[in-house]
């Protein structure tokens, strides 16, 4: 049995002080629940408030990005064992913002995962088409790239602890959510294609999350398909209300 995942991607947005008093705020609302795990990646500079705010609670806390490399002169970068060190237990790898703006490849995606895995973080993984993709009828090809590309070289032990996101570029933070069905349909070519590179228990095993333009009043729908085990929010997570509403909300 999946157990349902609902994360919030922060983005850019919120410093240490709000950071933790969003925290704070969720765990009022919904600190001690458990029937669906909840983790929350704001920016790297909150990512200690945030692990104190959410101590005594079920939060998770995670990070946006991870270099590769275990540390060095790479000045900016950011290695997953200072990600654990700081109490972070997921971390978001390849979202479409950085694939857009920040040359992330599958390459690069497939090296920040094994240097995760490696460090014991929880990965997410995000894959999903933009506009011009679908519109070109190219849906299934890009996530079946993005997918194969990302998890290379992963074994089925390796799989037990990632979380892959599905994420239609178009329908992030556009408020075009996908319908309930075009999310199923991918989410279900995803879990048939693990079976394939890895076996049908780790398919089944595998969480996949939804995420784009998800809000209170559309999550029931979405996290109620059979294939869908959870989302990943970005903009309903800067809000106590929004995000705890989502979570209250998930099937
Ligand atoms: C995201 O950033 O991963 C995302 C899905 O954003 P939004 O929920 O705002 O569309």
């Amino acid at each position: 049995m999946r157990k349902k995942i609902i994360a919030g991607n922060w983005k850019m947005y919120k410093n240490p002080a709000e950071a933790l008093a969003l925290v704070a705020g969720l765990k009022k609302e919904i600190g001690a629940q458990s029937a669906v795990e909840v983790v929350v990646c704001p920016p790297f500079v909150d990512l200690a408030a945030a692990v104190q705010a959410a101590a005594g609670s079920t939060i998770a806390l995670g990070a946006q990005n991870l270099f590769w490399e275990t540390e060095g002169a790479f000045t900016g970068e950011i290695s997953g064992a200072m990600i654990k060190a700081s109490g972070a237990t997921y971390v978001i790898i390849g979202h479409s913002e950085r694939r857009q703006y920040f040359g992330e490849t599958n390459a690069t995606v497939n090296k920040r995962l094994k240097a995760a895995l490696a460090c014991g973080l929880n990965p997410i993984v995000c894959v999903g088409e933009n506009l011009a993709e679908r519109e070109a009828g190219k849906t299934f090809d890009v996530v079946k790239d993005h997918v194969t590309g990302s998890l290379a070289g992963l074994t089925k032990e390796d799989m037990k602890t990632v979380v892959i996101a599905y994420e239609p570029v178009w329908a992030i933070g556009t408020g075009k959510t996908a319908t309930s069905a075009q999310a199923q349909e991918v989410h279900k070519f995803i879990r048939d294609l693990l079976a394939k590179l890895f076996d049908q228990a780790t398919a089944e095993a595998t969480r996949l999350q939804y995420g784009g333009s998800v809000k209170p009043e559309n999550t029931a729908e979405l996290t109620a398909q059979p294939d869908i085990d959870g989302a990943l929010v970005g903009g309903a997570s800067l809000k106590v209300d929004s995000f705890s509403a989502i979570i209250r909300n998930t099937k």
